[in-house]
């Protein structure tokens, strides 16, 4: 039995802003009283950011799913289509994919999260030639999209390096990278949900690349696949690492398996302690990235507003379409309002902001919440089925 004295004195030291071990941070995840975890990480929060710790922070973009068609076939996905299944197979053309930017700017979108499957004929071409596009017509949205995976693939595709692959997409208009693949870093869990994806190493070594050469990025972890907590904590130790070489991880974001309409079934989902713990220990363990988000699309709305007491500082995107983690199982539906409700009835200030985190809306007054009618709140079906009518615009919340 762990002495909780120990522990308490580990939590303190957290707390002041010292460094914590692995096994530490493991022993805190295991044993610590949640409510201690709670305050701990909640005490670091408002330290980093003091002055203004009233706020919390929402942002608001489009995921645009641009193919379902996958070679990866990872166990736990519901989303994808093998190549040979025309029946299921999908992807967007660029009028639709131009459509969709055009009424997230429409909407007050500031950010397009390009997400979609390892599709054996795109290379660093297509996404060049889809970036510049965007960007030509829309130049103020900024591409935060994709992630070391796809890189990895489009590199393979066009037989160049990833150095060169990002260098090209970045200058097409990649803006940064989402935190997309990183699902479970370390090798056993990884192998056994996703085992034809690139290692956990090479996941790193390839944002490594894209810090340095200044495309930051944001980091997650997929959670309740059946991986060991000492899993969990390694994973978030190997984010740590890259940190400390290259400062490029704006954000961690930590979500749970959905468990639906894939080859995973059985397997245990993380239960809302579980992602409760892990949001505090992140807040604690990682004291070199500046933001921890909330992801309320996957354990709810309520677990995603007590987040914000375990160390959170930003409740992530209402997403205006998501048809990945909702393919899986996800049910949670928002919009703007109730985000901004959500984030008031715990205390603190809304803010809408940037994808490099500056405030660009603070929601200091109920009496001037805007209003738009237009914004819906649900998921798009017809999008999942490669559709194209979109008689309503969807917001829904993830990374
Ligand atoms: S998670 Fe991504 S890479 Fe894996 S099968 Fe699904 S679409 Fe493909």
């Amino acid at each position: 039995m762990t002495d909780q004295a120990v522990l308490q004195s580990v939590l303190d030291r957290a707390a002041a802003g010292g460094r914590i071990t692995k096994e530490e941070a493991l022993d805190l995840y295991r044993h610590a009283p949640l409510h201690a975890l709670g305050q701990a990480a909640d005490a670091v929060r408002r330290r980093r950011y003091a002055g203004t710790e009233h706020i919390a922070t929402y942002i608001i973009e489009r995921n645009i799913n641009y193919t379902n068609v996958c070679v990866t076939a990872c166990k736990f996905c519901a989303f994808y289509a093998a190549p040979k299944d025309t029946k299921k197979g999908w992807s967007r053309d660029l009028d639709d994919i131009l459509r969709r930017c055009a009424e997230t700017v429409e909407l007050g979108g500031t950010q397009i999260m390009f997400q979609g499957g390892h599709h054996p004929d795109y290379g660093v071409e297509y996404y060049e030639h889809h970036f510049s596009a965007i960007k030509k017509d829309f130049p103020q949205l900024v591409i935060h999209s994709l992630g070391a995976s796809e890189v990895e693939h489009m590199a393979r595709i066009s037989g160049v390096s990833a150095e060169e692959a990002i260098k090209r997409i970045h200058a097409a208009g990649l803006d940064s990278f989402a935190g997309a693949g990183a699902e479970l870093l370390p090798e056993r869990p990884r192998k056994a949900i996703a085992p034809l994806k690139e290692s956990g190493e090479r996941w790193l070594e390839i944002m490594e690349i894209a810090h340095k050469l200044g495309v930051e990025s944001t980091s997650t972890m997929l959670m309740g696949t059946g991986e060991t907590n000492a899993e969990r904590i390694e994973h978030i130790a190997m984010i740590r690492d890259t940190q400390d070489r290259t400062g490029g991880f704006r954000a961690f974001i930590p979500y749970t398996y959905q468990p639906e309409n894939n080859h995973l079934k059985g397997r245990t989902q993380a239960t809302i302690f579980e992602y409760l713990r892990m949001i505090a220990i992140a807040r604690l363990f990682l004291d070199n990235i500046a933001h921890i988000q909330g992801s309320w699309l996957t354990v709810g709305k309520e677990a995603g507003q007590l987040s914000l007491h375990y160390g959170a500082d930003d409740l992530g995107s209402i997403m205006l379409e998501e048809n990945v983690v909702s393919s899986a199982g996800a049910k949670h539906r928002s919009n703007r309002q109730e985000i901004i409700d959500l984030i008031r009835k715990a205390g603190r200030t809304p803010a809408q902001r940037a994808t490099t985190y500056e405030h660009l809306l603070v929601h200091d007054d109920p009496a001037n919440d805007p209003v738009d009618d237009r914004v819906v709140s649900h998921i798009s079906s017809t999008a999942i089925e490669g559709g194209t009518a979109h008689p309503e615009l969807k917001l829904i919340s993830t990374n």
